[in-house]
């Protein structure tokens, strides 16, 4: 599968040997890769700006610019108030006003994301990726048009295109939606919102709604479910729940909005309910769309979903051979460590002589609520759908320390899910302090098979929450194939 590359010397048929639009995870993972194994790579990007558009993107894409990042600053900078509760029975004497400045963290974190915009930029260079500014489109099976900044437009040829635009955060069509923002705005608010209607119940709502309500606003969540973060545990799903009506922020299941207007005390909300509120700022976090309406894929023969996403095989290669496509713009797991993967088997297939499909089994994620939620392997719902034998169920929910002297009425909840079979953990979960850090290291056990047995033969690191993992031994449910639906 190894291709015959452009080098020095060669009659040169085409202008490189891969040609990536979109500099974001994925994108810029490939570049770098596929350059390591000697291509001669090239890549546009759209010129930086924190709130995306058709034209303004930046190098470092969604998660360094508008996601994973920017979004984890404001979720440390949100965690303080907690912090501060939960300080005062440890011996702290604070001010009862203790100040919030939105605008010095909003300044700090915008110079962080153009630092890492710096940095992704430097990285392309030190690989001998050539960096081209504007907005790319598929002119032909090797041909990329750029449409610079200042509107005119460069052809390349290249032997390989890769498509990594990445998605963009979608509007519901309520009379009044131009007056609601999405994810992107909300990580650049000049002000902070004292009132804030949230419409969404996936993990961004839900961590925009601990953002906010850390900072002092009051939060209003609206979703369609009875629960929040659809996909997840159901027993987690409630815990997170609970956690963010134990916060203060008010839950609204079964509900969406209907009309938006603006009012002299800010912007008015109907709900489908009838309910009306006023609010400073309304987030539309309904979920996000494959940028792909501009790329000209159907006339050169790239088949998209209904939903837009680009169709791939397992290989990431699209309908025609030669042309590409990582990360959310496939719609397979909208992740960063996922785009990364992607784009690394991508250069590994391509130009690496090895062919290489991603490998979405085990795959760890996070919440980041407060406190947060991190999972990897199956939910219970989907052990049961799949079991061929017995699921054995493992709980655990108790105060952690720190709450038994701070009084935080918070418990930590960990499961284990077990096939009786072969004894393996085939799905675990944490919804307490730290859970991300804690299940990147469970995730590494069960993509090494680990089985409950060497869970509960590994020692425990004490005192700690993440010991409860390895200290698990009473059952709490068994699961029978037979009552599967
Ligand atoms: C608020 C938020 C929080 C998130 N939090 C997390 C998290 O905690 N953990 C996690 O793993 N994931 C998180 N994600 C998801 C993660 O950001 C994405 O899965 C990841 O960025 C996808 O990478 P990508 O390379 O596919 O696309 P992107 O990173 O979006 O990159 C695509 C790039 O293509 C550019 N582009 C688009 N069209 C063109 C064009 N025609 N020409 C040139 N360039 C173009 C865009 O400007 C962009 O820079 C979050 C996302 C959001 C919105």
């Amino acid at each position: 599968m190894a291709r015959k590359m452009l080098r020095d010397g060669e009659k040169e048929e085409y202008d490189f040997d891969l040609f990536v639009i979109g500099a974001g995870s994925g994108g810029v993972r490939a570049s770098r890769t596929s350059a390591g194994f000697g291509a001669k790579v090239a890549i546009c990007e759209l010129p930086f700006h924190p709130i995306s558009s058709e034209v303004v993107g930046g190098v470092g894409g969604t998660c360094v610019i508008r996601g994973c990042v920017p979004k984890k600053i404001l979720v440390y900078g949100s965690a303080f108030r907690g912090e501060f509760e939960d300080a005062r029975n440890f011996g702290w004497e604070l001010d009862e006003d203790i100040k919030f400045n939105w605008k010095k963290l909003l300044h700090n974190k915008t110079q962080e994301i153009q630092r890492l915009n710096g940095i992704y930029k430097r990285l392309l260079t030190n690989s001998s990726v050539t960096m081209i500014e504007g907005e790319g489109k598929v002119a032909g099976p090797h041909e990329v048009e750029v449409m610079q900044p200042d509107g005119s437009v460069q052809k390349y040829t290249a032997k390989h295109i890769l498509i990594a635009t990445g998605s963009r955060a979608q509007r519901v069509k309520i009379p009044g939606q131009e007056l609601a923002i999405s994810s992107d705005e909300a990580l650049s608010l000049e002000d902070l919102p004292k009132r804030a209607v949230i419409l969404g119940g996936g993990y961004i709502a839900v961590e925009f709604a601990s953002i906010w309500r850390g900072m002092g606003a009051t939060v209003d969540l609206f979703y369609r479910k009875e629960l929040p973060l659809r996909g997840f545990d159901d027993e987690m799903r409630t815990v997170v729940a609970k956690n963010l009506e134990g916060r203060g922020i008010k839950l609204h299941p079964q509900s969406t909005l209907t009309e938006l207007s603006k009012t002299d005390e800010g912007i008015r909300v109907v709900t489908d309910h009838g309910d009306e509120f006023i609010a400073d700022v309304v987030l539309f976090a309904t979920g996000r769309a494959p940028n792909t309406k501009r790329l000209n894929l159907e006339a050169v023969g790239v088949e998209t979903d209904r939903t837009g996403a680009i169709k791939v095989d397992e290989y990431s290669c699209t309908s025609v051979p030669n042309i590409w496509a990582v990360g959310d713009v496939t719609n397979r797991m909208n992740l960063t460590p996922v785009a990364l993967m992607e784009g690394t088997c991508f250069s590994k297939t391509v130009f690496g002589g090895e062919p290489t499909k991603p490998d979405y089994k085990d795959i760890p994620c996070a919440v980041f609520s407060i406190p947060p939620l991190s999972v990897v392997g199956l939910s219970e719902q989907q052990a049961l759908e799949q079991a061929t034998s017995d699921v054995l169920i493992f709980t655990s929910s108790f105060t952690p320390m720190k709450n038994t002297i701070s009084g935080r009425q918070e418990k930590t909840v960990m499961k284990l899910i077990v096939d009786s079979a072969t004894d393996r953990v085939i799905g675990a979960s944490m919804c307490g302090p730290d859970a991300p850090e804690i299940m990147q290291g469970i995730a590494v056990a069960m993509k090494c098979g680990a089985t409950k047995k060497q869970f509960d033969s590994t020692v425990g690191i004490h005192p700690s929450a993440a010991e409860e993992f390895v200290t698990m031994r009473t059952l709490t449910r068994r699961l029978t194939v037979e009552s599967k639906i």
